[in-house]
């Protein structure tokens, strides 16, 4: 909390006070103030104190009344692909392989291209504001259409840089995926709602040639590493066949097992790795509902935390989860854990919670700007109502959100200051139209697939 006279500064500017039950800053730690203000001004957040204090510092403000709602940090989702909201329930019920090599795959090479990835993440955005996400970790093709659609709603995200071995509609190899992704971060990178990654997509689908020159990007221009790792157990005997390596120890050789290294997934980590692991700084972005539905393996997320390691949390593609809830995602990873663990004290709620806040901000290097309330961050916020029966009575605040809570008790969102969802309203999207294109996609989408059982059919005959 900061003093009064700290927030005397901005009494010239002009201030909103958000007057909310409770406010869970996530920094300092454990703490839940009642009757509590968040001052901002612009994209900041000047103060937050005492309702009575801040009424008397700024009696001219603007105010937001939140009288049965928690006030968190924006949530923060650490790996995502947006446009793959259009094949959300496209191929359910099958694992990773099967899945892309016969689904996911043959459809993007098929439809993606700006449109698809415009439309799939505008539908993104509307599903990730109303669940209370102000900032995303994205790995997909045509990353200048999600930008562009990022910036229409007001949405901060970090783009990853995506590079694999193979042509797609979005490059041709992996010198024109580094052109591209770099000119495009050129073009941006004085944005404040944008940042980037580099994004080798596995290690099964780049060379370790490829694999040292994002290495040396990394260290050259300080990006950080954004990469799908130890998903599968094939991927391990495939790296073993190709390379004679394990992936981590691949990465290391190749100079990429560091603190930049954001590994998703760990789905498949020995215990005798993670000491490994931990000593390198690397960090871990944990997406439980894809890697159960897939029926990849389980991350040792205890394990890790025990180690030091830090792990955020994602929801990965609404392909493969098949939502971009992280409230709900949360909670698997804190269930999940225990469950694994045969510990019920393993992954506390309010770990849970800053798997989703500040350990996000950790990963993406913007802790010192997101992932905590604090004097002096950006104001991205969300609000919950929690008046509803299904988090009533009111024992812990905290518990509530991570165990009793659903998405749809989110109620407001602002990015940067701005406020994009309004007592459940988006502000900055028109929702109707973001329907009416995935209607349209559905329809394309189930002519291919028709087409191919069709071609099925024919080839048996
Ligand atoms: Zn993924």
């Amino acid at each position: 909390m900061e003093s009064l006279e700290a927030g005397l500064e901005h009494q010239s500017e002009q201030i909103t006070l958000i007057h909310s039950r409770y406010t869970v800053p996530v920094r300092p730690g454990n703490a839940v103030y009642e009757n509590y203000s968040v001052a901002i001004a612009d994209d900041i957040v000047v103060s937050i104190l005492p309702r009575e204090e801040a009424e008397r510092a700024w009696p001219n403000a603007d105010t937001v009344e939140l009288p049965d709602h928690v006030l968190l940090p924006g949530l923060i989702n650490s790996h995502t692909h947006s446009p793959m909201t259009l094949l959300r329930g496209y191929a359910d019920d099958m694992e990773l392989h099967d899945w892309l090599k016969k689904h996911i795959w043959p459809a993007e090479r098929e439809f993606v291209g700006p449109g698809f990835v415009a439309d799939g993440t505008r539908l993104a955005i509307a599903e990730m504001l109303r669940a209370g996400t102000t900032c995303f970790n994205d790995m997909y093709f045509f990353p200048d259409a999600t930008i562009e659609a990022c910036q229409e709603a007001g949405m901060r995200a970090s783009i990853g840089i995506t590079i694999i071995d193979f042509e797609t509609a979005w490059a041709k190899d992996v010198d024109d995926y580094i052109k591209k992704g770099l000119h495009l971060h050129d073009q941006w990178k004085d944005q404040p709602l944008v940042s980037f990654t580099l994004s080798p997509h596995a290690p099964y689908t780049v060379s370790d040639d490829t694999l040292h020159r994002i290495s040396v990007l990394s260290n050259e221009m300080h990006f950080q590493v954004h990469m799908h790792l130890l998903e599968t157990e094939w991927e391990i005997k495939q790296s073993f066949q190709h390379h004679e390596l394990h992936p981590i120890s691949r990465l290391e050789k190749q100079g990429l097992l560091n603190p930049n290294l954001q590994a998703v997934h760990m789905a498949q980590l020995s215990a005798d790795d993670i000491e490994k692991f931990a000593q390198s700084g690397a960090q871990v972005v944990h997406c439980p509902q894809s890697n159960l539905k897939l029926a990849s393996g389980i991350c040792p997320l205890s394990l890790l935390m025990d180690a030091g390691v830090n792990v955020a949390l994602g929801t990965d593609g609404a392909a493969s989860n098949n939502n971009l809830d992280m409230i709900s995602e949360a909670k698997t990873a804190a269930i999940l854990a225990k469950g694994v663990s045969g510990e019920a004290q393993a992954v506390n709620a309010f770990q849970a919670l800053e798997m989703m806040t500040i350990n996000g901000a950790r990963v993406l290097g913007l802790d010192d700007q997101l992932g905590s309330i604090e004097p002096g961050k950006q104001a991205d916020l969300c609000a919950l109502d929690l008046s509803a029966p299904e988090t009533q009575p009111l024992h812990h605040v905290v518990s509530q959100i991570i165990y009793a809570a659903s998405s749809r008790q989110v109620s407001d969102v602002w990015v940067a200051g701005r406020r994009l969802l309004n007592s459940g309203q988006l502000m900055t999207i028109d929702t109707d139209e973001v329907i009416r294109s995935a209607r349209r996609w559905h329809v394309k989408l189930a002519g291919l697939e028709d087409r191919m059982l069709n071609e099925k059919k024919e080839s048996a005959l």
